[in-house]
C-alpha cells in the first residue's frame, strides 16, 4: 500500500437496548435478555464499519444512503447493508483492514468476538488477519455505564486502486 493512496475512515453507532428484539452485532446473533431499537436489525457493529468504510472513501454516510423514512430498510438485514456498500467501493478501493471495539457494559461479548471477526471477514472479503473485534465495559459510566444501550466505533483504512494507464 503505497503512502500517497492510503486513506482512513472512522465510524461511530449506538443503538439503545428495548425488550422484544434480538441483540445482533457484527452479524452475529447474541443471547440476552434485550435486543437493540433500531429501523433495520440495529446491528451498532455494522453501521460502525459501513461508517468507517464510507467516511475512508468520502462517499458520504450510512443515514444518507439507507435512510430510516425509507421502508426498504425497515428491519434490514445489516449484513445486506454492508455487501452493498463493498460493492460501491471495490470499483476504486481495496479494503486493507478494519479495527472495530464495542463498548458495552452487558452482556460479555467474549465469547463472541471470534465469530463477528469471521462475519466481519466474509462480508468485507478480506483475510481474518485484517479483522479486528474488541470488546470493553465503560466502567459503569453514563448511558453505557447505566445499559442504556451500546456503541461501537471502527476504523478502516482503504487504499486506491490504481487506475489503468498512470
Ligand atoms: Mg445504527
Amino acid at each position: 500500500m503505497s503512502q500517497d493512496r492510503v486513506r482512513v475512515g472512522w465510524g461511530y453507532d449506538s443503538h439503545r437496548f428495548v425488550k422484544g428484539r434480538r441483540l445482533v452485532l457484527g452479524g452475529v446473533v447474541i443471547p440476552h435478555r434485550v435486543g437493540l431499537q433500531g429501523h433495520s436489525d440495529a446491528d451498532a457493529v455494522i453501521h460502525a464499519v459501513i461508517d468507517a468504510l464510507l467516511g475512508a472513501a468520502a462517499y458520504g454516510d450510512i443515514g444518507t444512503l439507507f435512510p430510516d423514512s425509507d421502508p426498504a430498510y425497515r428491519e434490514a438485514d445489516s449484513q445486506r447493508l454492508l455487501k452493498d456498500v463493498v460493492r460501491r467501493i471495490q470499483p476504486r478501493f481495496q479494503i486493507g483492514n478494519v479495527d472495530v471495539t464495542v463498548i458495552t457494559q452487558e452482556p460479555k461479548l467474549g465469547p463472541y468476538k471470534s465469530r463477528m471477526r469471521v462475519r466481519l471477514s466474509r462480508l468485507l472479503s478480506v483475510p481474518l488477519k485484517d479483522v479486528s473485534v474488541k470488546a470493553k465495559t465503560n466502567e459503569g459510566m453514563g448511558f453505557i455505564g447505566r445499559g442504556q444501550g451500546l456503541a461501537a466505533v471502527a476504523v478502516a483504512v482503504l487504499s486506491r486502486k490504481k487506475r489503468k494507464g498512470r
